[in-house]
């Protein structure tokens, strides 16, 4: 399928006449083809003006369609073959098992939303039957349902180039609450964008949908996106990405005449808790998986393990020791982009450079835009007093934080921001700690993991990905899984209705 470089509206494909946008190759820098034409003012009000008109008709389909459409368009990914991976390969510098890998969970989670939609529980139907003698006023005949909030703005991550992107998670469960999606590309995979845009655009027509179902828009002057989240048409907003980003919309949509949610993934430095037990049965071991997890990828997961606590000793020593020389062996990978491979550059260097860190070690040195694992350590004390230590590298570089004792490291769990994930590492002994800091470490982070680290995110119905602020702007929610659905509906009360007007769900209670 040729790439064109034109915006998606309403079934047709736009030429953007506002600033061209290229993509380039993250391994060589070489700028690539077509050239992208940025949406105007003009193509946004379609978009946004279409996804209105699109709202009605698309959220009263019936569910069997809903969900087919959603197979639809995970069976027109699955066609664009090979030529969807090697453009995202090429655009992310991922390696090409990862991506392949990631289409088959931004297909299964398409497919997954589907089963969602044909089983209906989403709606949470609800009758509460009319009692015609309770006194002193009779009760009446109410049902409630969920219905969806309206037009989504959809904000691709850099990170997941496929499952959090045009058509990724955020988007397949706006359109699974009964939402149409406008999404705006990132600017680090366009023609991957453009790719799958198309796919859903077909999908949009082969299931007879509203053609403001879906729009794809490219922009990188930043007036687009800040457009849409502060359009009337616009009901909710799904971001991944900066901590700046995510807090800029957050901002625009309180001020909005009609505030909208914005669910934003931002910030975690995610914290592992090596547990006395763990550390005296099998540091070696922790310490090399440790490696490989923040490591994987590059590093750049929201869910990288960018914080180790542990009570200082001889079995920290070792894990130390052990994980700096596994991480001494993984080769520095190509980052997404340039300006990713700058910040990780930087904020290594601030933690290099930092009187009160010490360095533990490094992977391989890598070339043009690729990151080196780096490893640092850092006492309780002075990680307490210094909040920049508390911030998101993002990229394969974590901190070991030697607490003074177990009081000390509760402190600092008490301290830090929230997190998506907190992964426990026990052992023998270790149950009753385990058990007393549970409150505190619930109160942290939307997920608990014990003896495993947090990347690998599985698309399932008890998965939480998300968390206090900042690791997303609504502790409420999650964007992976099923319960990810639940951002883009509202519920809506009948009351006293007569059967033939209710809702076909709400008829037979
Ligand atoms: P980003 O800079 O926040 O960009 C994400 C999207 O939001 C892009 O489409 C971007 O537009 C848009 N955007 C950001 N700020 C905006 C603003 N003020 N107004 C309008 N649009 C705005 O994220 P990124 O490019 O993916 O990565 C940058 C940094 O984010 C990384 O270095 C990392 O620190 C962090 N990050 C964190 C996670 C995580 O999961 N924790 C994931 C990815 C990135 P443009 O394309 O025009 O810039």
């Amino acid at each position: 399928m040729p790439i064109t470089g034109e915006n998606l509206i309403g079934g047709q494909s736009v030429r953007g006449a506002n600033a061209q946008i290229r993509a380039s190759d993250a391994n060589t820098g070489q700028a690539m083809e077509p050239a992208f034409g940025g949406a105007t003012e003009a193509d946004l009000d379609r978009a946004c003006d279409l996804a209105a008109q699109a709202f009605d008709d698309y959220r009263n389909r019936p569910l069997a369609e809903r969900a087919a459409f959603l197979e639809a368009i995970a069976d027109n990914i699955v066609a664009l073959g090979d030529e969807l991976i090697e453009r995202c390969v090429a655009e992310s510098g991922l390696l090409r098992g990862r991506v392949e890998g990631e289409r088959g969970r931004t297909v299964g989670q398409l497919r997954f939303f589907a089963d969602i939609v044909r089983k209906g529980d989403f709606l949470r139907t609800v009758k509460d039957a009319a009692d015609e003698d309770r006194k002193p006023a009779r009760r009446p005949d109410l049902r409630a349902r969920m219905i969806g909030l309206g037009p989504v703005a959809v904000f691709a991550a850099s990170n997941f180039p496929l499952a959090f992107s045009v058509a990724g998670g955020d988007t397949a469960s706006a359109l699974a609450a009964g939402c149409p999606v406008i999404a705006k590309a990132h600017s680090a995979h366009l023609g991957t964008s453009e790719l799958v845009g198309r796919a859903v655009q077909k999908a949009v027509a082969d299931c007879g949908m509203p053609v403001g179902t879906f729009a794809l828009l490219f922009d990188t002057s930043r007036k687009i996106g800040q457009g849409l989240v502060a359009d009337p048409r616009i009901k909710a907003v799904g971001f991944t990405g900066s901590r700046s980003g995510g807090t800029a919309f957050m901002k625009i949509a309180q001020e909005r005449p009609v505030p909208i949610p914005v669910y934003a993934e931002m910030s975690s430095i995610n914290p592992v808790l090596l547990l006395p037990g763990a550390l005296a049965e099998r540091s070696d071991a922790i310490a090399a998986a440790f490696a490989q997890s923040v490591t994987l990828g590059s590093g750049q997961f929201c869910t990288n393990p960018g914080l180790i606590l542990a009570v200082a000793g001889p079995e920290l020593e070792r894990f130390e020791a052990a994980a700096a020389t596994a991480l001494a062996q993984i080769d520095a990978q190509t980052m997404l982009t340039p300006g990713i491979h700058k910040s990780y550059e930087e904020g290594v260097a601030a933690l290099a450079g930092n009187a009160s860190v010490q360095e533990l070690g490094r992977g391989k040195a890598g070339q043009r835009c690729q990151g080196q694992p780096a490893l640092f350590a850092v006492s309780g004390a002075d990680f307490r007093a210094d909040k920049t230590l508390h911030d998101e590298v993002f990229g394969a570089a974590a901190l070991v934080v030697r607490c003074r004792d177990e009081a000390e490291l509760t402190a600092i769990l008490d301290e830090i921001e929230g997190q998506l994930t907190i992964a426990l590492h026990i052992g023998s002994g270790d149950a009753e700690r385990v058990r007393a800091l549970l409150p505190l470490l619930e109160r942290r982070a939307g997920r608990l993991l014990v003896n495993g680290f947090g990347t690998g995110v599985e698309v399932s119905k008890a998965m939480v990905h998300g968390g206090p602020f900042p690791s997303t702007s609504d502790g409420r929610s999650t964007s992976v899984g099923g319960m990810a659905i639940d951002r883009f509906l509202r519920p809506v009360a009948y009351q006293d209705f007569p059967a033939e007007l209710l809702p076909s769900e709400l008829r037979d209670l």
